[in-house]
């Protein structure tokens, strides 16, 4: 998953089914490269950060 892969922070991780969740809200600098990358816009960050499914 190209979002997972290019995280700088090393936020995102796959779960079980293959979709992105957060693994470390802390480690999110909010630079919005998984938003850039993501072609369904599944991804959202706010100021809360939100993952929703595809
Ligand atoms: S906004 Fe956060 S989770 Fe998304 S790519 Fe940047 S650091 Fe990673």
């Amino acid at each position: 998953m190209l979002c997972v892969e290019l995280c700088p922070a090393d936020a995102l991780a796959a779960d079980s089914e293959g979709y992105p969740v957060l693994r470390d809200a802390v480690r999110c600098m909010a630079c919005v490269g998984c938003m850039a990358v993501c072609v369904p816009s599944a991804i959202r960050v706010t100021s809360e950060w939100v993952c929703e499914g595809m």
